[in-house]
């Protein structure tokens, strides 16, 4: 199985792409605009999207891959994602005025897209993988995702997320954990805004991530671009044990 990073930055500048993670072909984790970099056949070789929540750095590229893929493909555009994620794509991007309801374009005699509700615990496999919806704390709903490679290698990406020690749990029962993506959105002069929108800081990550039993290769993902360099520094001072990396767009890993 291999995981390619289209995009895992906190913005947009300085070449940085919002976060966007295939696996293999045909799985997407979000659909930040980090999917603007693949071309119309690699778009359409996408089955299946799994979203972690609604905010429009993980969800927008949606609306440009399935306008793109509309009449390539012969089965439907699968999201998966949370109940509340799936009803603010629909209320706020499928709406017919900001973009097409494409849920109700029919391509094929098959509608081109489809919502598929997938709540915290529940796993989707195919081809010898595995997905699973972890816990996470963030302003609005959201889960981090849990994928196992055909090999029993697995990788576990947070998504935005405050402290969130129900996704411990789960992440420390994952009997061969290859790679932690976890977010680290703020710099520590922003931990009050970090607080307020529910993501994480160097002090907060070095917390939380206390939790965690295994020893991965641990990413930091979704940096601001403006204070990237700042943020990186001191989560390699809280957290100095776990040999902490920035995550880079263009990386790819292999289970
Ligand atoms: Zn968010
Ligand atoms: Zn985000």
């Amino acid at each position: 199985m291999r995981l390619r990073v289209l995009g895992c930055s906190g913005g947009i500048g300085d070449g940085g792409h919002t976060t966007s993670f295939l696996v293999d072909d045909d799985l997407l984790i979000d659909a930040g605009t980090g999917v603007c970099g693949l071309d119309i056949a690699a778009l359409a070789r996408i089955d299946h999207v799994f979203v972690t929540h609604a905010h429009l750095d993980h969800v927008c590229g949606l609306a440009f891959i399935i306008d793109s893929v509309f009449g390539h493909r012969r089965a439907p555009l699968r999201v998966h994602a949370l109940p509340a994620t799936l009803a603010a794509l629909r209320d706020h991007m499928f709406n017919g005025v900001i973009w097409p309801d494409f849920t109700r374009l029919r391509s094929h005699g098959q509608p081109s897209l489809e919502f598929i509700e997938f709540d915290v615990g529940a796993v989707f496999e195919s081809a010898g993988r595995r997905v699973e919806a972890l816990p996470a704390a963030h302003q609005v709903p959201a889960v981090g995702y849990r994928v196992d490679a055909p090999s029993g290698r697995s990788f576990v990406f947070t998504g935005d997320t405050a402290a969130c020690p129900a996704r411990w749990d789960a992440v420390n029962r994952i009997p061969d954990l290859a790679l932690l993506v976890i977010e680290t959105a703020f710099c520590n002069a922003e931990a009050d805004l970090a607080l307020r929108s529910q993501h994480l800081c160097p002090a907060s990550l070095a917390d939380d991530i206390a939790a965690l039993a295994a020893r991965p290769a641990l990413r930091i993902t979704h940096l601001k671009p403006s204070d990237a360099q700042l943020t990186m520094e001191e989560v390699r001072a809280a957290i100095p044990r776990f040999d902490p990396l920035p995550l880079r767009d263009g990386e790819v890993f292999t289970f």
